[in-house]
């Protein structure tokens, strides 16, 4: 641990993030793979991938071919037993963790009616609770560290919206805004700083399988309100990765307990009529 700090100490970085541990969660796919990528080339800081599809093998494996320290572990982040674990050994291989992103989320639909106990207690066990659990097990590693420490929590857009097909995922992302705000200040002295991304719209794996079955109509208004997107195109993992690694470098060392969307102006744009 003391020659890991050492050469973090030691090595040159805009951003002060070379040789940070980063732990990424559902970092194996879509905005999360976005994520892992800016940390690990950009920040050149080390990134743990926790993500249940072990897809995220495969990924680490080719970013060490070129060059970057990614590693996955195995890590459903509804679960305390899976996460001491992926924790544990995240401290073993790196000497510590510095940041974290839980980005690890599920988007089913469902309004009052459709949306059954399981789903409710599936969607807010990992988007909520997964959130909780991660950050009640890596802000006692960076308060051990004591050289402080940034977590990224990915929110949505939803959580403002009055949309009724989302129920459980807008009260998920919706709770995350409090979480955020509440883990800044309880946090903020042991130098630990809470922030939240809202991505805007982006074609990840699970956004695209969503649009899988749809109707022609639907269909076509998801063309249409992709044209009408005031910066003209949907956002990539990269648009919001870069966000994050604004949010967790030295660049950003006042900001805590905020709110950063990244969303092409989706949010002040004029509604589509159908
Ligand atoms: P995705 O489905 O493409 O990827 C999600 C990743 O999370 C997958 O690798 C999956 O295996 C992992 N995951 C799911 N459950 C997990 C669990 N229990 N433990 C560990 N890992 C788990 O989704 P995405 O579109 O890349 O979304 C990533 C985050 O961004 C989510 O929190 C989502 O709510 C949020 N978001 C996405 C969009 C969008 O347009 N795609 C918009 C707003 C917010």
């Amino acid at each position: 641990m003391r020659e890991r700090r050492r050469r973090t100490m030691n090595s040159p970085s805009f951003s002060g993030l070379a040789h940070k541990t980063v732990i990424v969660t559902g970092g194996s796919k879509g905005i999360g793979a976005g994520i892992v990528e800016q940390f690990a080339k950009l920040g050149g800081a080390r990134v743990a991938i926790a993500d249940v599809d072990s897809q995220g093998e495969a990924l680490a494996e080719r970013w060490r071919k070129d060059g970057c320290e990614v590693r996955y572990y195995s890590c459903d982040v509804s679960r305390t037993f899976d996460i001491e674990r992926m924790m544990a050994a995240v401290e073993n291989d790196f000497g510590g963790v510095d940041v974290l992103v839980n980005n690890a989320g599920i988007f089913p639909r469902g309004d009052l009616m459709s949306t059954d106990e399981a789903l409710w207690d599936r969607v807010i066990g990992i988007n909520l609770k997964g959130v909780f659990l991660m950050c009640k097990a890596a802000a006692p590693a960076m308060i051990r560290q004591g050289t402080g420490g940034s977590i990224i929590n990915i929110g949505s857009l939803h959580s403002a919206k009055g949309e009724d097909n989302t129920l459980a995922y807008a009260v998920s992302k919706g709770g995350l805004i409090t979480m955020t705000r509440n883990l800044a200040h309880a946090l903020a002295k042991h130098s630990i700083r809470v922030n939240c991304v809202h991505p805007g719209w982006v074609a990840s794996e699970g956004e695209v399988s969503r649009w899988e079955g749809l109707g022609t109509h639907e269909f076509d208004h998801i063309q249409r309100s992709i044209q009408n997107l005031p910066l003209g195109r949907m956002q990539t993992g990269t648009d919001i990765a870069n966000a994050a690694v604004f949010l967790a470098s030295d660049l950003a060392e006042q900001i805590t307990g905020q709110m950063l969307t990244v969303d092409g102006g989706l949010s002040v744009r004029r509604p589509l009529s159908d």
